[in-house]
């Protein structure tokens, strides 16, 4: 097995020939094989959920779910990759919880699903009565020896609990009184997953932030980890989805997002959303999407020493500043480390809010049953049609690869 520090500095490193998760699954599957670990039982719910993140779990190539499942782990119950089904199946699952009562690894995909007893979203039929997905989580919760909430919808509700939320979802975390650890993402990487399944079996929980999210991988901004980070500094902003410079103009969230995507990517070790010239729009944070929306949308203000201005007056201020004869370099030193320093400290919230408290919860679900319209909020102005930024004089080619 691989030493802890090993395991560490594979996940913090920025480039790697192969995915994470082939190393971390090769590793376990010799593991395995000379019997220095027992495969974990693992149970997955799916609740109120698109199934994307078990897709992005399948997306993996090498090495493919049917590796994991065949070599790694000991997957007892998952409503899509079994064969067995109706009680059949869910009698697989009782028996698991079970016999495996305080070893095994339950893993929850999707929101739990509040509204009306939870029964719109029965995922079992026992004993002629349909079963809510909410009572069979309270039930195999308890006796696990981990409970990992898998994507933004099992995390906090996410896609599933956004305004007006007649669903009254919300995340797994909000309904247990015990431990959860959260690997969000619409969808969660696989990395993600895998990487803290990896640690838990091998050296118990990980290091988590304040949202039960390991901080081996949400554990720093993405936007210091940008490629374009360059461009942000300079004030060279896109002025249209498709352009290659900074999208923070575009709505980029990567300000407030704690995520290492752009040193991670996806699809293996491909690309990642602002490699392709849009946007991140903030997917693993709590209360997405309605604290990212509207996308596309960027932060509004930006005050700069003095006085407040958007970033549109920011950029004529820019272009003032040149045309005043201040010379370029220092015009943009100074400019460019106030863009900085504003848009990063004073700015933009960079935290996220502290953890909910049990008054927000009760809100939460109060709130859930509202039928209103997301309200937009005030501070989002549609980008003007006459938006000025700087750019290069040439076409360069990106700073990403
Ligand atoms: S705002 Fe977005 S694109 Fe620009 S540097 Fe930050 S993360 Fe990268
Ligand atoms: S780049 Fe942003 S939106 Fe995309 S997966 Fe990462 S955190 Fe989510």
């Amino acid at each position: 097995m691989l030493t802890r520090r090993k395991f560490l500095s594979l996940c913090a490193k920025t480039t790697m020939a192969v995915s994470l998760s082939e190393l971390l699954l090769a590793d376990l599957d010799k593991a395995v094989a000379a019997k220095e670990i027992k495969k974990p039982t693992v149970i997955w719910l799916e609740l109120g959920s698109c199934t994307g993140n078990t897709i992005s779990l399948d997306n993996t190539a090498s090495p493919s779910v049917k590796e994991l499942f065949n070599k790694v782990i000991d997957l007892r119950f998952h409503w899509i990759f079994m064969n067995a089904e109706g009680t059949w199946a869910t009698d697989i699952m009782r028996r698991a919880a079970k016999e495996k009562a305080g070893e095994y690894i339950l893993v929850v995909e999707g929101s739990v699903v509040l509204a009306d007893g939870g029964t719109w979203d029965n995922i079992a039929y026992e004993n002629g009565q349909l079963v809510t997905g909410v009572s069979v989580l309270k039930d195999l919760a308890p006796q696990a020896k981990h409970v990992i909430a898998i994507g933004s919808c099992a995390a906090f509700g996410g896609p599933a609990a956004a305004r007006p939320n007649p669903s009254k979802s919300v995340g797994v975390q909000d309904v247990l009184d015990r431990q959860v650890i959260n690997t969000p993402g619409c969808p969660c990487h696989p990395d993600w997953f895998l990487g803290t399944l990896y640690h838990l079996i091998n050296y118990g929980v990980p290091e988590l932030d304040t949202y039960n999210r390991p901080k081996l991988f949400y554990g720093r901004l993405l936007h210091d980890q940008c490629q374009r980070r360059a461009y942000f500094e300079k004030g060279i902003f896109a002025q249209h989805l498709g352009d290659s410079w900074c999208m923070f103009t575009m709505g980029c969230r990567g300000p407030r997002t704690f995520a290492d995507c752009p040193n991670r990517e996806w699809n293996g070790t491909d690309n990642w959303p602002v490699g392709c010239n849009t946007p991140c729009i903030g997917c693993v944070e709590p209360g997405f999407p309605d604290v990212s929306m509207p996308f596309f949308q960027r932060y509004p203000d930006l005050k700069l020493p003095g006085f407040s201005a958007n970033l549109d007056k920011a950029a004529l201020g820019l272009g003032v500043i040149t045309l005043g004869g201040l010379g370029v370099h220092l015009g943009v030193n100074l400019a460019t480390q106030r863009l900085r320093k504003n848009l990063t400290e004073t700015s933009l919230p960079l935290s996220p809010p502290g953890p909910r408290t049990k008054a927000q919860l009760e809100g939460i679900r109060t709130e859930a049953g509202s039928e209103d319209a997301p309200a937009q909020p005030e501070e989002f102005r549609p980008l003007p049609a006459n938006l000025q930024v700087r750019r290069p004089k040439k076409a360069r080619r990106t700073l990403h690869k």
